[in-house]
């Protein structure tokens, strides 16, 4: 789809979140904010405004946070049995809407439904039987001390915990903040992205009644006012933030200033190294998928584990290429909500022109382009789609290269040193994620050892799986999510009891 192309409504393909629109679910109702404010919710394919939501301010974020902090002293005393068996009827439930589901997911982030949306529901619901599964095993541990004499743990939650997520993949995010945090026993006030809260609110329609009235609220709004109001409040115990690296600085200064714990997720400029036994004639092709689907070409890059540096070892470097472009020549550009459609949109516009910016700085400091183009500038009633792009002849130190696009933009750098690889690798402030492809497993497995990095896939490129712990290093984050271990550690404190007999 070119940037010209038509402008067509969501109605008939998108069956809205009703009682949600007012945007706030608190205390088990749904209330329009204090001050009335509104927000226009866009599909970026056709740049048309899909609906309107309450634009919640401090106001709102006290009366959520309050209800959530009523709620706690109840919740925390169910057996976490039950409150998994909760989590794993949300999950039922998003299931029998997930078609629905997916759909509004597509129009309002422009992730093709096909590729990218439909998917992400199956994963959310997946997370959230994971830890309606697991969150059973909330166990202590005893110490023997002497004859009468020992001591035991238990895991307490922490209070209200208040979660704020990004756009890109919302839903799934919103069921790893609603699984860790309910399921340990900790009651949640959600702010979802300003940009794509309608699945997020679907689903928050069909957790309602399900929950006791207070255990989970959500607020609606934008993050320099809703946001930052939950981050400070001082009636949150827990911040578990997803998002960009400035903002959860901001969010760590705010948990900082009252000693409130905080789990950040944040951005990463992640490295794709291959080797050459890696690209032999049979396994160059699903090299090149996996080179593909590492950079999250079809989620037009907006993943923050993207493979967005590659680097080749010089002897392929020219055929992995070759390979990888002639995938991508045959994926399909066009509207999130087609069938067809590969690729759906960037965001908003000023990610689409933060895109462009990008591309047109490097390719006029002499990057050459292997694929795809400097974006044209955004118009205006037309979707926001970039086409992707690989860059060659540009080295390391490049902005291109240390900076995370959050765009669909591969810079390709051969390499013949190893040593120089592992140390191009790790010369970022970023630590989120790594790719690795290499036949020989203990070549793979030494550089995985070598790479700073919180996730390393080897001769893999997917996604999370629940179950394993997820979280960077260095400026991509502290602590670790997608796993019950990481939810034990995130959002509960050990109590030690101590006994003389
Ligand atoms: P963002 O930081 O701009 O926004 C994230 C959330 O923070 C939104 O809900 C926003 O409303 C809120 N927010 C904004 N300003 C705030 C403030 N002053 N105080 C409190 N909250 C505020 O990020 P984004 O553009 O929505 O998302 C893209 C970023 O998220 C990328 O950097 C990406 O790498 C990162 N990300 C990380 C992970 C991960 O697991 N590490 C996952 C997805 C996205």
């Amino acid at each position: 789809m070119s940037q010209t192309a038509k402008v067509r409504n969501d109605t008939a393909e998108v069956i809205l979140p009703t009682a949600g629109l007012s945007g706030q679910l608190i205390n088990g109702a749904w209330v329009k904010p204090v001050s009335g404010a509104m927000l226009d919710i866009i599909n970026p394919c056709r740049s048309s405004v899909i609906t309107t939501i309450g634009a919640a301010d401090r106001e709102d974020v006290d009366a959520a946070v309050a209800a959530a902090k009523a709620a706690f002293p109840s919740w925390r005393r169910l057996a976490s049995r039950t409150r998994g068996a909760l989590l794993t009827e949300l999950a039922n439930r998003v299931s029998a809407h997930s078609e629905e589901i997916a759909r509004i997911l597509a129009a309002e982030t422009g992730n093709a439904l096909r590729t990218q949306s439909r998917p992400e529901v199956m994963s959310s619901i997946e997370v959230l039987r994971y830890y309606g599964g697991t969150v059973a095993e909330q166990k202590g541990e005893t110490l023997p001390l002497g004859p009468g004499l020992f001591s035991y743990t238990t895991r307490e939650p922490l209070g209200v915990v208040g979660a704020i997520i990004p756009w890109n993949s919302p839903l799934v995010l919103a069921a790893v903040k609603i699984g860790m945090a309910l399921g340990t026993g900790n009651t949640l006030v959600l702010k979802p992205a300003e940009d794509a809260p309608l699945a997020v609110i679907r689903v928050a329609e069909l957790a309602a009644d399900l929950f006791p009235n207070g255990v989970f609220n959500v607020v609606t709004g934008v993050g320099e006012v809703a946001g930052a109001a939950l981050s400070g409040h001082p009636d949150v115990a827990k911040i578990s933030f997803t998002g960009s690296v400035e903002v959860g600085k901001l969010v760590a200064h705010a948990a900082a200033d009252r000693i409130a714990r905080a789990t950040l997720e944040l951005g990463g400029k992640s490295p794709t190294i291959v080797y050459p036994d890696a690209a032999t004639d049979d396994r160059i092709d699903g090299l090149a998928a996996n080179i593909i689907n590492a950079m999250r070409f079809a989620r037009q890059g907006q993943s923050c584990t993207a493979g967005s540096r590659l680097y080749v070892h010089q002897d392929v470097f020219e055929p992995v290429l070759k390979k990888v472009v002639e995938k991508l020549a045959v994926m399909k550009i066009g509207d999130a909500l087609d069938e067809e459609t590969d690729i759906g949109a960037i965001i908003n516009e000023e990610r689409y022109s933060a895109v462009r910016e990008f591309i047109s700085e490097a390719v006029n400091s002499g990057a050459e382009v292997v694929t795809g183009e400097v974006p044209p500038a955004a118009g205006r009633n037309v979707g926001f789609f970039p086409k992707p792009t690989v860059l060659k002849g540009l080295t390391n130190d490049w902005r291109i290269v240390q900076e995370e696009v959050f765009g669909p933009v591969l810079v390709a750098i051969p390499w013949t040193s190893e040593v120089e690889v592992i140390e191009w690798a790790n010369n970022t402030h970023y630590g989120l994620a790594a790719y690795i492809f290499a036949n020989d497993l203990t070549t793979a497995l030494n550089a995985a050892s070598r790479i700073d990095a919180g996730w390393l896939q080897i001769n893999r490129a997917g996604g999370q799986i629940p179950g394993m712990s997820y979280g960077g290093i260095k400026q991509s984050g502290i602590g670790s999510e997608y796993s019950i271990e990481g939810a034990l550690e995130a959002y509960t404190a050990r109590k030690s009891v101590t006994v003389n007999l």
